[in-house]
């Protein structure tokens, strides 16, 4: 589990820093940029099943929309904290402008548990949520998402309330929409194949073929199921995923040398990501602790669960033979850990661009529910594929030109685009 002492927003903000410093940026800059351009925390009541009222926590953070309407995700998680929000919301701002969407940045978030939850007890805090912001909210304002422990039911809830509130239809509100309700095709693999997108042209620049390659994944949700079946295709090998188990309180890492099964994995995996170690041990999958996700010996590792991984405690334990790192989640690397990564010649794809695949598709979604016209499957993915491959040499291109960290690289052509807008505006 996460370190509860980690403050993801002082990891941002440090990260920030180090750009501005890097892009000589006046104080007026640094000082919008450095906090959210707004924040909304509010009580979401609830009337429980079993008769009692329980009160729970919701935050919305709008980091900046210099760039067009905010968006990002809202996520559930038992140990949500402000910090983490504002820090993901900070991100978004950064990931829109890395592969150039025209969007800001927000992320929402309340603290809760939906493993303890009902559907119905969920659908109250989707609507409660809703209630509490929408007037901050809206297609041409702040679109929300799903994110960690939300999904497209979710959403619709969320986009019904909505709906009822400001009385119309509006399918561009919300993204991340059931399919054939607004959703797009092709937005459940986004994320996940976005990340081997942006792995498969690092392998191309580097003359490695994906077949000769052996991957490591940390968790087995959305990004992770994906990033393996595309992986998969190009035919990479994933010796070991690892997942949290809710009744142990623990994560674990499930490994099989010669491959894991993606179709078996799925088929004893919960919704949420987690996988049945009983189920897995009987179909001959070594269950060990969950930190030796990390240890395997591949050329690739996928940190695709959460944030603050990889830290300054156990990064010296990734073995000699990996060459890159693709960051599926969001912060999963310390900046401890960063920079002993950067020494040992580690190649990164950072998470605002190896991870951005899922925003751009949540923004094809908005278009295409703007319009209310709806695309096939292979033009939102073949967009998409565009997309993060324009992104990916970009920041590659000006890697190599000024011999950059491919975060550092990242992080100037996305934080100059927003400083750009603000100034282009007379905010700075
Ligand atoms: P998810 O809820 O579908 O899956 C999370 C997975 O991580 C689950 O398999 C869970 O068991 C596992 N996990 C949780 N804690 C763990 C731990 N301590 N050790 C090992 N495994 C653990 O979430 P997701 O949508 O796949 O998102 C994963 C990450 O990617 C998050 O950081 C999220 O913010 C980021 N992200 C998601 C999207 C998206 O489109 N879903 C887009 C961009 C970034």
């Amino acid at each position: 589990m996460a370190d509860t002492s980690f403050n993801a927003f002082e990891m941002a903000q440090s990260q920030f820093d180090k750009v501005a410093d890097l892009l000589n940026l006046e104080s007026a800059a640094r000082k919008l940029l450095r906090e959210p351009n707004r924040e909304y925390h509010f009580n979401i009541p609830v009337h429980m099943d079993d008769g009692h009222t329980e009160v729970f926590r919701g935050f919305r953070v709008q980091h900046n929309d210099s760039r067009g309407p905010g968006k990002g995700g809202v996520r559930f998680h038992p140990m949500e904290t402000i910090n983490t929000v504002r820090a993901l919301a900070m991100w978004m701002t950064w990931k829109t402008a890395a592969v150039d969407l025209p969007l800001g940045g927000s992320k929402g978030g309340v603290v809760c548990d939906p493993h303890n939850l009902s559907q119905f007890e969920q659908e109250q805090i989707c609507r409660g949520w809703v209630r509490q912001i929408y007037r901050e909210l809206g297609p041409n304002l702040d679109v929300p998402a799903p994110d960690v422990m939300t999904n497209a039911q979710h959403m619709l809830w969320m986009l019904d309330e909505f709906e009822v509130l400001t009385g119309g239809h509006f399918p561009g509100f919300i993204t991340g929409k059931p399919v054939g309700m607004g959703g797009s095709l092709g937005r459940r693999e986004a994320t996940g194949y976005g990340v081997i997108i942006t792995l498969r042209e690092m392998l191309k620049e580097n003359d490695i073929r994906p077949s000769d390659t052996v991957a490591s994944v940390q968790g087995f949700g959305n990004v992770a199921q994906h990033a393996i079946e595309l992986y998969q295709q190009l035919g990479g090998r994933t010796i070991s995923v690892s997942s949290w188990d809710q009744q142990d309180s623990t994560s674990y890492c499930f490994h099989k040398k010669e491959g894991i099964d993606l179709e078996e994995l799925r088929s004893i995996t919960n919704t949420y990501g987690g996988i049945d170690k009983a189920k897995a041990k009987d179909l001959g999958y070594d269950v060990l602790p969950g930190e030796r996700w990390l240890e395997q010996e591949v050329d690739i590792l996928i940190p695709a669960a959460l944030e603050n991984q990889i830290t300054r405690e156990n990064v010296e334990s990734i073995h000699s033979r990996v060459k890159i790192i693709a960051e599926g989640a969001n912060g999963p690397t310390g900046p401890v850990a960063d920079s002993l990564i950067q020494d040992r010649g580690i190649l990164m794809i950072p998470d605002l661009l190896a991870n951005a695949g899922g925003v751009t598709c949540s923004y094809f979604e908005q278009v295409q529910s703007n319009m209310n016209y709806y695309w096939t499957r292979d033009e939102a993915l073949g967009k998409l594929d565009s997309k993060m491959t324009t992104s990916y040499l970009a920041v590659s291109e000006l890697a190599q030109q000024k011999k950059l960290y491919m975060r550092d690289a990242a992080y100037i052509i996305a934080v100059g685009r927003v400083v750009q807008a603000s100034r282009d505006r007379g905010w700075i």
